[in-house]
Parts: structure tokens; sequence; C-alpha cells
């Protein structure tokens, strides 16, 4: 079982000519509300990838709290342990431009009220094979989370920010992106930052996107995993969705070598398909691009 603590956002897509300026009002053409969050795209990542995945985190007593429990649910995540929270759920308030430009306002909202596990939900994450989590909690709460677990931490530090030692040490596993990696290390370098996070968690893997992927341990294994070479629709969450689908590919025992393979043949499917937790492939589909 995998456990993820981290947030749920209900994203709002408003598509249009040009975005509005200070004071105008514009016709958008289209509008969507799509369920994300990357601590929701996560759990629905790995459920999707097979593994039973439990999710933790907060929605707000607002229309959309109900839809993104049901999207979790009918992922088959289970949301036992989603708390409903005074106020409004997390959004992002986006606006896309036909030159493919956007403005983002994310607002917490339930996601902000979140402080920490409680004993019950470490109940639940101490039964898992891992806990994954992400930063678009409060960080008091993401370090509460990783310092009290007793099962292995796997973070994805996104968005980029200062990440606390404390935090540092209780994580065995770290997935940045390129920039995350180089806002974490002050390294430009892929190679040169990953060797740099081993000297802070013992594991690594640094995305690359269409580049693949690059791992090491300080055991002194290294990786390089090339990225499956699809045609990109819409890469919104293929991060996420690597990260569901290595943590599930871990906890069934796979190799490294394997596992990557995996998370980048899930992260692929997921870059053909438009949305986030729309994107993301059943473990069928998975086993079909390994083969
Ligand atoms: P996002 O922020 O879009 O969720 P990210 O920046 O966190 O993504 P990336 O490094 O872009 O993460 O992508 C993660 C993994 O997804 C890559 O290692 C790769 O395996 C896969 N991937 C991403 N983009 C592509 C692509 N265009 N084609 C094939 N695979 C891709």
């Amino acid at each position: 079982m995998i456990s993820v603590f981290g947030s749920a956002n209900m994203d709002l897509v408003a598509y249009t000519a040009t975005a509005p300026k200070r004071g105008e009002t514009v016709t958008g053409r289209a509008f969507a509300t799509i369920p994300g969050g990357k601590g929701a795209n996560q759990a629905i990542a790995a459920a999707r990838a097979g593994a039973e995945v439990a999710f933790i985190g907060a929605v707000g007593d607002d229309a959309f709290g109900p839809v993104m429990r049901e999207t979790l649910a009918s992922a088959g995540v289970d949301v036992t342990r989603l708390r409903v929270a005074p106020g409004s759920s997390g959004i992002a308030h986006i606006v896309v431009d036909d030159a493919g430009g956007n403005s983002i306002i994310v607002v917490p909202g339930a996601n902000g009220t979140v402080t920490g596990p409680t004993d019950g939900d470490l109940e639940v994450i101490d039964r898992s094979d891992a806990l994954l989590l992400q930063l678009e909690l409060p960080m008091e709460a993401v370090v509460a989370a990783a310092t009290r677990a007793r099962v292995p931490v796997v973070l994805t530090p996104a968005p980029a920010g200062e990440l606390p030692p404390e935090l540092l040490a209780a994580v065995g596993l770290i997935i940045p992106n390129e920039h995350e990696a180089a806002a974490i290390t002050g390294l430009s370098d892929p190679e040169e930052s990953l060797k740099a996070l081993l000297d802070l968690v013992p594991e690594a893997v640094v995305t690359l996107g269409s580049e693949g992927s690059l791992y090491g341990s300080r055991s002194g294994a290294r990786l390089r995993v090339p990225a499956v070479p699809v045609t990109a629709v819409d890469t919104t969450a293929a991060g996420d969705t690597f990260a569901g689908a290595l943590a599930v590919a871990r906890a069934e025992g796979m190799p490294v070598e394997r596992a990557l393979r995996f998370a980048a043949a899930a992260a692929a499917l997921s870059v053909q398909r438009k949305g986030a937790t729309t994107s993301m492939p059943a473990r069928p589909e998975i086993d079909a691009a390994l083969r």
C-alpha cells in the first residue's frame, strides 16, 4: 500500500484569445474544472498503476470538495482520511491565452489548514510500503509527516523552495525535475546536481522531461533511463505520474532499472493525453507499453 499526504486542488481554467489587463473584461472561449493538486495527482497515478492507495489531506466545504473526493474515490483511492475544512478547497485559477501563455493564481484553501498527520493518519501511513510527499501543504505539515512516519519517505520537492534539514534527513528518495534539483543544489548540470543531492538523501531521481531520468544512490549506483519517445500532447502532471508509478514499482520489489522504466512508461502514456488526473494510465496499459 502507498500513502500520499498532500494537496488536492481544483484547477479552474479559462481559455481566452488574450488575457484581460487590469480593469478589463474579456469574453473567453471555454472553461474547464479539472481536479488536480500534486498530492491527488500522485495518489491517482499510483492507484491506476496498480497499488492500494490512501490519500490524506483536506478539501473545503464548498462545491469542489465532494468533486475532489469522488475523483479520488472513483480512481480507487481510499479517502477515509480526507478531511473537510471550513472554507474553500484548494484551487488554481488559470488563464490560458491563444499564444499558449498562462497566468495562475493558486489559493491553498483547505490545503493550508493541514498542520500534520493525526495519530489515525500515522496508523495508516505506517501500514504502507511508502509515504509520498510534495510541497503543496504547509511546510510544517510536510516536515511532521516525514519525521513521524516509520516507512520510507519519497519526496517530490515541488513547487521548488527551501528544504529544512530535518525534512531532508527523513527522506529516503527525492524526485526533483532538473529545475527543482538545480534550485536545491545550486548546480545546473543534472549529473552534478544528482551527486550533490546524494549528500542530502540516500537515493535521488532527477527527471529530465523528454530526456528521461537520472538515478543515483549513495551506494554508488548510477543509471540513466531514457524517456519513451512519444508525441506529447500535454505534459501536465508527467512528474506526478512518474513519481506515483515509481513508488508502486518499488513497493512491488521491482529492481531499480525496471522500476524506472515502468515509471517512464506510465509518464509517457500520460503525456499523450490531455489533462492531469484524466491522463494517467491504468496498469494493463503500462505493462503493455513495457513489453
Ligand atoms: P510536470 O511538471 O509537467 O508534471 P516535471 O517537470 O515534474 O513534470 P518531467 O521531468 O518533465 O517532470 O517529466 C517526468 C518524466 O515524465 C520524465 O522523466 C519522462 O520519463 C516523462 N516525460 C516527460 N515529458 C515527456 C515527453 N515529452 N515524452 C516522453 N516522456 C516524457
